[in-house]
């Protein structure tokens, strides 16, 4: 198969010619037809992920059909259409017996533990804990950027922050993570505010249905203009973008009792962000985080999106092919794009 393959850290990835996989007794082979290019993606080619192992194939956003299964699946066939959460479960630690296997204590995630899907075909463990169906009606592009943005932000909204009509739902940052949390917290019935450093990103969130935007650059103090707008803070509020400003602002915007997220992820030199925690304490605030989420709860997701509540294809953004996703995963840090990009040629 053709896979994109780095030997070393922040060393140019080549599109290699390797052995095609073979399914794990457990598993799957799928063929893979769209796969998401995310920041992780980048941390990962970075060396800022300690489970990746040299030499590495990228891709933990993927969609496609199965290809192959080992012989201990029960749930799937040959040319099922599906998608997996970037965290699959080993479905046997306590962790996953509580039905929580997006913190499973042995995890298999294709791009970061295991090879992943920058590539015509990838393996994945434990198929009838960790495979998602696709309606027929779900494109794989679509699908496959629902992988990690999408599905994070469903359970930081959704399962996480409890997010409910009526209340006041702050989200900072306006990329992929953020746009998603907007898109899906007006869909419960939440009061958006949307926080970002760019207009452009601010009007998409408009679009996507924020009822009020701050612009980070034109206000003296984030928390302060957040405050104003809910009349006494966000009842919940989500670090989208994963910086010690976003974060500690997303904490201090709180009213009381209120819920932050942090979503974004926090790695290398902002692994321990400045907390409020005087505020914490006084407020009795509470600070979850949210990372990814159980193939069991896509149902709720993908019934939104079936019914229209939901619209995910509004964020994706380029479609490009193997030989391009290189320069789109190295130059991650550098190109600020609206939406997602995916990869649909192998
Ligand atoms: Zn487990
Ligand atoms: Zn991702």
């Amino acid at each position: 198969m053709k896979a994109v393959v780095y030997e070393a850290f922040s060393a140019p990835p080549q599109i290699q010619h390797l052995p095609d996989p073979t399914p794990e007794t457990h598993g799957v082979v799928v063929k893979v037809m769209a796969t998401g290019v995310c920041r992780s993606d980048w941390h990962g080619w970075m060396g800022h992920d300690p489970d990746i192992r040299l030499p590495h194939v990228p891709g933990h956003e993927l969609a496609g059909i199965v290809e192959a299964v080992g012989k201990d699946v029960t749930q799937w066939r040959v040319g099922d259409r599906v998608t997996v959460p970037f965290v699959g479960g080993c479905g046997s630690c306590p962790e996953c017996y509580s039905g929580n296997h997006q913190v499973c204590d042995s995890q298999f995630q294709p791009g970061f533990t295991h090879w992943g899907s920058f590539a015509e075909y990838v393996g994945i463990h434990q198929a009838d804990t960790n495979l998602v169906a696709l309606p027929e009606t779900l494109d794989f592009a679509t699908a496959a950027s629902l992988g990690c943005r999408f599905v994070t932000s469903f359970r930081a909204v959704v399962d996480q922050g409890k997010a409910s009509a009526g209340q006041w739902v702050a989200v900072h940052g306006c990329g992929g993570v953020g746009l998603s949390a907007i898109m899906i917290a007006n869909a419960v019935g939440a009061n958006v505010v949307a926080v970002d450093i760019s207009g452009d990103k601010l009007q998409l969130a408009r679009e996507l249905g924020a009822v009020a935007t701050v612009n980070a650059t034109e206000v003296a103090s984030v928390a302060e203009a957040v405050i104003e707008v809910t009349r006494g803070g966000a009842h919940v509020s989500l670090d989208a973008l994963g910086h010690p400003a976003t974060c500690f602002n997303s904490i201090s915007n709180l009213r009381k009792r209120g819920k932050h997220v942090q979503v974004g992820l926090m790695l290398a030199d902002h692994s321990t962000p400045a907390i409020p925690m005087s505020k914490v304490i006084a407020h009795e605030l509470e600070i979850l985080g949210s990372h990814g989420m159980q193939a069991y709860r896509y149902g709720a997701m993908l019934d939104m999106i079936q019914t229209g509540k939901l619209s995910p294809e509004k964020l994706v953004g380029q479609r490009i092919d193997l030989e391009q996703s290189i320069k789109a995963l190295t130059s991650m840090d550098e190109f600020q794009g609206v939406g997602v990009t995916v990869v649909t040629e192998f």
